[in-house]
């Protein structure tokens, strides 16, 4: 498919039919009270990650393009290989439909690349989305994007938070530079790191997802993850493992090194290394047992856009130090993460003991039921202030909050 409004067809097809539908909604998430929907703005990514169904669909396109031996200028033309864009004025038709006639004030885009490399194509962009969306009476547009980290330059997030970004998910890669090599994955964490920072000041609510576990990891890998994690703030961590996806470039190495597992359903992989085989089963059990999948951090993420959008929208400043303190939970939730997981990179190294898991595994679950209580506090303050705006309930609430927070500095080792 060549443009997000055609129909499927062959990559060389001179004359693909244009569709312009807007798909049908009937559920909107609820955001400080308002309806907030997806939206989706453009197909592909210009990454070419060896473990990305995006950048096989995009092999699949250049063999196509092959054999139909198109010319250079016909590729460019059919812009093969590059993620397709929908026109602005398309986009903003459809947040206008949504804006006026369904109360739509978070627009979540769900593109993995909706704003273009280049910093100027992308100021550009954002340009005219703000000004077509102006023209077609909508006020007070809010919006989250997905964006690549290394690609992020302070100017782009000035453009977007200008256009009422307020909330952004980034993708941080691994941490290593040499991990990237080895999957085709520009990494840069000094860019990464400085532009979480300045989401942060613009009042951009953040949420750092980085990929820590793969079929080639060493401790040695996981442990500078674990280094390079203590050194991002202000932010929503969410830590994830790599999955092996059909036909993909890593699904066809691992299958050549005779480590792929599973079927289509769900492939998975053999580690070449036993240890950091035992941290993967530990590091899976942790993250669903005890973190909940990271729901925490989400859930910490959310509270920040409802907030964000509270305040821009009613103009409350009430919640500002409901602000303070999720942001000291989030950072306790982030340090418990780095904490517990290090200390079963120490139990893998230095113990067989089962046992010594299983104590770890019930302190992960109490820490972090115990952050629980007290994000669904601040759910509940958060409801009042900026939904309700119920002054006489906050006050009481507020009066009968007994936050404290005891969670500074998790030693696990004592436990
Ligand atoms: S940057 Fe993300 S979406 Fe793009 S190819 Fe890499 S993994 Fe896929």
């Amino acid at each position: 498919m060549r443009g997000v409004e055609e129909i499927p067809a062959p990559v060389g097809d001179p004359l693909p039919l244009p569709l312009q539908i807007f798909a049908s909604r009937d559920h909107f998430s609820k955001i400080a009270g308002f309806n907030g929907a997806q939206i989706n703005a453009s197909r592909g990514c210009n990454g070419s990650c060896t473990y990305c169904n995006y950048s096989t669909l995009k092999r699949l396109e250049y063999r196509e393009a092959k054999e139909l031996k198109m010319s250079i200028t016909a590729k460019k033309n059919c812009n093969i290989g590059r993620s397709k864009i929908r026109n602005v004025n398309t986009v903003c038709d459809e947040i206008s439909q949504l804006w006026h006639e369904q109360k739509v004030r978070y627009f979540s885009f769900i593109d993995k690349q909706l704003l273009p490399d280049n910093q100027n194509s992308a100021i550009d962009f954002l340009d005219s989305l703000k000004s077509g969306i102006e023209t077609r009476g909508v006020k007070n547009f809010r919006y989250g994007l997905i964006l690549r980290g290394e690609n992020l330059t302070e100017k782009i997030i000035d453009k977007a938070a200008e256009t009422g970004l307020v909330n952004c998910f980034v993708n941080i890669g691994f941490g290593t530079q040499d991990e990237g090599l080895l999957f085709k994955r520009k990494i840069d964490h000094e860019i990464i790191l400085k532009m979480i920072n300045h989401l942060n000041n613009m009042g951009v609510a953040t949420e750092a997802k980085l990929i820590f576990i793969h079929p080639y990891s060493t401790l040695n890998s996981i442990k500078k993850a674990l280094l390079l994690l203590k050194f991002i703030n202000h932010t929503s961590l969410e830590l994830t493992s790599m999955r092996v996806l059909y036909k993909t470039t890593l699904y066809n190495n691992l299958k050549r090194e005779g480590r792929l597992i599973g079927n289509p359903f769900g492939y998975s992989y053999i580690f070449e290394d036993k240890q950091v085989e035992r941290f993967s089963k530990i590091f899976s059990k942790l993250r669903d047992d005890a973190f909940k999948n990271f729901a925490l951090s989400s859930k910490i993420k959310n509270l920040f856009i409802n907030i964000a959008m509270g305040q821009t929208l009613f103009g409350d400043k009430k919640v500002k130090w409901i602000e303070l303190e999720l942001k000291i939970l989030q950072k306790n939730l982030n340090r418990l993460y780095i904490d517990v997981f290090e200390e079963a990179l120490n139990i893998v190294q230095n113990s067989s003991e089962e046992k010594e898991l299983e104590k770890l595994i019930y302190f992960a679950k109490c820490k972090s039921g115990n952050l629980l209580s007290k994000i669904q506090e601040l759910e509940l303050l958060v409801e009042h202030s900026v939904n309700k705006q119920q002054e006489k309930s906050n006050e009481l609430l507020i009066k009968n909050y007994s936050f404290v927070s005891t969670y500074k500095n998790p030693v696990v080792n004592n436990f």
